[in-house]
Formats: C-alpha cells, structure tokens, sequence
C-alpha cells in the first residue's frame, strides 16, 4: 500500500525538522519545503494527501499559498493544516480557515494534539475520497440508465408509431371486405371476419396507449410551466363527453390550483382516471366523481380523485400501475396501460400516485401529488 505522503512546509528549519521526525515516527511519507514557492512545486511533484502549511513563509504568505493549492485542480481536496506561532488572533483563525485550510493550530502545538489533528483530517480526507468515487461510480450508473433509457424510448416510439400503419391497412380492408363481401361469406366466414375487426381494433387501441406510454416518457417532449388545473379538468371532460354522458355522470371538484406542469400530460391523467372512474362504475348507481385538491407541505399539492365505483381489492392496489395488467376481462374494454400511463406522467412531475379503497363496492381515491408554481 502507498505510504501516505505529508508536505511539512515551514522555513524555520528546526522546527521543520522536530515535525518531520515525529511524522516520521508515527509512519508517515515527509517531504519538506522551507518557502511557499517550493510548497506550490511539490504540491504538484509529490501530491500529499496533507499539508502542514506555516503561516509566516518568507516569499508568498501561509494564506495566499492555501488559496493557491486549493485553486490546483491536483490539491483542491488535500488537507491542510495550517500552523502559526504569531498569526493567533480569531480574525487570522478565520482567514486561514476561509482561505481554505481544513485546521488551525495556533503554537505550541504538542505532538500528541498534532498528530490526533493530523490523524482527524486524514481519516476526513478518505471519507471524501470515498464519497467522490462513489459519486462518480453513481454518475456514471446514471448516465448509462439515461442512455439505455433513451435506447428503449426510441425503440418503443418507433416500434409503436410504425405498427400504426399496417393496423391502419388490415383495419381498413377489414372494413371493404364486410361492406363488399360479407352477403357472400356462410355464417361461420362472417363471424372470422368480425373476429379480425374486433381484434385489428384492440391492436389499434393498444398502439394508441402505447405511443402515449413511449412519448409521455420522452424527455424532450416535457416543458414545464404554470398550469391552471380547472382548465386542465375542462379538457379531459370534454374528450370524455360522450362516455360521461352516456353513463349520466356527475364530476363535482373543490377549489383547483394552478400547478407546474406539461398541460397535455395532465388533462391525460385527469382523463385517464376520471375515465376510470365512470368505467368502472358499480351496476347499481350513477357514477360520482369528486375532485379534492389540498396544499401538502407548501410546494406540493395532493390530490384526491374519488368515485363510488366497484372499487379495488387491497391485494391489487400497487399491481394496477404495472403496463398492462388488468384485474377485468374483454367485457370491459381498456388496454391496461391507463393507470401505467398515469404513474408515468405524475413521475415525470415530480410526484407520487397511489390507490386507497375499503376494498369491492367500496369505491376508489387515487391521490397524486404535483409541484405547486411557488417553487
Ligand atoms: P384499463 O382500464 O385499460 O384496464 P388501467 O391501467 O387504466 O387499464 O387500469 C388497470 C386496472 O385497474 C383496470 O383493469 C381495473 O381493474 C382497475 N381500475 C382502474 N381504475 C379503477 C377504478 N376507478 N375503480 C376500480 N378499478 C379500477
């Protein structure tokens, strides 16, 4: 193992000389340097991993030399001690240490306090070591997730946005072929036929999911800025129109900020769960959905989104969030990527989605968090 390297810098040889030894002794490396220039060049030739600086050098002052080695990109870490027989009072104390010097001692310094000290900032010195290799080995985890991240993104977009157009192709001649020819065909010719256009317009339904899926996760694609939520809510509902009237729906909210967020992102998740709300309805009341909107720890909101729907077994309460799981079979149409879709966007926004319900016939809440504009 390298012996750990100590600079004693210190133009009074005798005193130089006295710290040396007891360096020495206690089975430290020592190189030495009686003025700060001399300091400046070893600093470079021999990187200790601590400086022993006096403060009074003939040519360049003790402070100006710490100033100097932490502007060095080679010893901007190393510990340095600075130590003074004259330089006592506080506000000197407070240059040293502000001109970078990890420790101050004033003289005279006793050997054992010395060594504690030199000790200390050693085991100080490692500890940052560490931390920066495990900074670096973490950046670079990060950056290599980004990059595999991005890999998948494009990968999925593309796969998704090209997929489109053979589904376009098989669906539209699907279409020609029951207009055209669905008289000519025997029952059992007929109902493949409708078998193909039911499962060409699930596929198209899982494509249309999946971009949103792919893009919502595109990095690019999000701009945050001020949005005001009830416009946000006016949106979804009207993309909903249709099913919200046909199940008679009622959606009633408190008071709704304005948050920081991608405004389309948003009124997809407000659709996405209101539509769930209306979809999942219990058979024997009208749908009610209700908005609640609190401020959570001043630079967060939560929100509630409550139904009195069919509601949701605590077993699968985390299960639902995952692409395309479902807890229903084809009678009720989705493609279980809503929820994941969901999670993703509330993620992108800094926030945290979950579930709470009593369980079957007990209604759901899905709350979510999202950053308020005070930021
Ligand atoms: P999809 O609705 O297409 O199946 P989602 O990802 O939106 O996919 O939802 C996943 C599952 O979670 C649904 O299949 C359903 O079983 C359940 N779910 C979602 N929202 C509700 C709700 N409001 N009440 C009860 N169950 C729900």
């Amino acid at each position: 193992m390298r012996q750990t390297i100590i600079l004693n810098v210190d133009d009074h040889e005798p005193n130089r000389y006295a710290r040396s030894r007891l360096l020495i002794e206690a089975g430290y490396f020592v190189e030495e340097a009686g003025t700060g220039h001399d300091a400046l060049k070893s600093v470079d030739a021999c990187r200790p991993s601590l400086i022993m600086l006096d403060v009074n050098l003939p040519d360049i002052n003790g402070f100006e030399v710490c100033r100097r080695i932490r502007e060095n990109p080679h010893s901007a870490h190393t510990a340095v001690l600075q130590i003074s027989a004259s330089a006592t009072s506080d506000f000197q104390r407070v240059t040293a240490l502000d001109s970078g010097a990890d420790a101050y001692l004033i003289e005279p310094v006793d050997a054992e306090v010395l060594l504690a000290t030199v000790r200390a900032l050693l085991r100080m010195r490692r500890a940052e070591e560490a931390l920066q290799k495990s900074n670096a080995a973490l950046q670079a985890a990060n950056e290599a997730l980004r990059l595999s991240n991005e890999d998948l993104q494009r990968f999925s977009y593309a796969a998704s946005h090209d997929l489109q157009e053979p589904l376009r192709t098989i669906s539209s001649f699907a279409t020609l072929l029951h207009r055209g020819y669905r008289d000519k065909l025997d029952p059992e010719g007929g109902e493949f036929l409708t078998y193909i256009e039911k499962a060409a317009s699930r596929m198209s339904l899982l494509v249309k999911d999946l971009l949103i899926y792919a893009q919502v996760g595109d990095q690019n694609a999000y701009a945050a800025k001020p949005v005001a939520i009830a416009s946000v809510l006016l949106q979804a509902e009207t993309n909903l129109e249709q099913s919200l009237a046909q199940a008679e729906a009622e959606v009633a909210h408190g008071e709704l900020p304005t948050v920081l967020g991608n405004e389309g992102q948003l009124v997809q998740l407000f659709q996405n769960l209101i539509g769930n709300a209306v979809k999942y309805c219990a058979l024997d009341h009208k749908p009610r959905v209700h908005i609640k909107a609190e401020n959570h720890s001043g630079n967060e909101w939560l929100f509630a989104i409550s139904d009195n729907g069919i509601g949701i077994a605590p077993d699968y309460q985390e299960v639902i969030f995952g692409a395309f799981k479902r807890l229903h079979g084809q009678d009720v149409p989705g493609t279980g990527i809503g929820l994941a879709i969901c999670r993703r966007i509330v993620e992108r926004h800094g926030g945290r989605i979950w579930v709470e319900s009593s369980g079957v016939g007990h209604g759901a809440t899905f709350f979510f968090t999202l950053q308020s504009c005070e930021n």
